[in-house]
């Protein structure tokens, strides 16, 4: 059985931790410090590490840990991320024989140009995606490198993946996130109910994530391109009808940019 930890890094990242048979992996370690510790503490032994894409709080801890442990590290090849050993572009599948789990690697361009998702459907029974900062809690990672149209894309991907599929992003940001859902959907129930959960997670100092496709689809307004709300809060904001889901998408994030 492989294990799913999180360590909290900085204000409101999560460094993930896969654990099975005595070692680790660990998903975009921007800190070494909390990754040292747990291998210190736990005796776990570290046999990889993933990266989604090459900003800081990401691959920060990369160095320090490679110095340590000079273990595989598997990123995206066109970022050039110092430490990146297996450089990758979406489509591959990665294996992580210590843990004995297997990813199928999905392009995801949008936040950078080439950010990476992680799929592991047969991790924990209704399948994994580490999927940094393109899908977040009811949000989205910011256009910092591409396209509406590509992220738009690249959400499209993930929501296409088994409605159960948990989902692990790099940030807790669902409380902030909701209060914008609100906003694009005032009349969603699912937004009401899931602002409400959400609320009380919080309140007790517990993590919203991971979240699932399911919970996302419902709730989440940059996936929800085709929900006649979402396209006529789009609308209002364009002063006409968005053409197609990239436009309602791009609405959507302008206005979040805003917020
Ligand atoms: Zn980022
Ligand atoms: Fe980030």
């Amino acid at each position: 059985m492989t294990e799913i930890l999180a360590l909290p890094a900085f204000d409101d990242n999560y460094i993930w931790l896969l654990r099975a048979r005595g070692f680790v992996a660990v998903v975009d370690p921007g800190d070494a410090a909390p990754v040292l510790a747990h291998l210190e503490k736990s005796g776990d032994r570290l046999c990889a590490m993933l990266t989604t894409h090459h900003h800081g709080d990401h691959v920060g801890g990369l160095a320090e840990i490679l110095a340590c442990f000079p273990v595989p590290v598997f990123g995206p090849g066109i970022e050039n991320i110092p430490g990146v050993t297996h450089a990758l572009a979406g489509g591959e599948r990665i294996g992580l024989p210590e843990i004995g789990v297997e990813f199928e690697v999905i392009a995801v361009p949008g936040h950078t140009r080439g950010h990476l998702a992680y799929y592991g459907p047969s991790i924990g029974g209704d399948g994994v995606i580490f999927c940094g900062d393109t899908l977040f809690g009811a949000g989205c990672g910011r256009l910092f490198e591409g396209t509406p149209a590509q992220m738009q894309n690249s959400l499209a991907k993930l929501a296409a993946l088994p409605p159960p599929t948990r989902v692990y992003c790099a940030h807790e940001y669902t409380q902030s996130n909701l209060r914008f859902a609100r906003a694009v959907e005032p009349g969603s129930i699912d937004v009401q109910r899931r602002s409400e959960h959400v609320e009380l997670e919080r309140a007790a100092g517990r993590p919203t994530i991971p979240t699932s496709i399911r919970v996302e689809l419902a709730s989440n307004p940059f996936l929800r391109w085709d929900a006649a709300a979402v396209r006529a809060a789009a609308a209002t904001r364009l002063g006409h009808a968005p053409a197609d889901a990239v436009e309602t998408f791009s609405a959507i994030r302008e206005w979040k940019n805003r917020f």
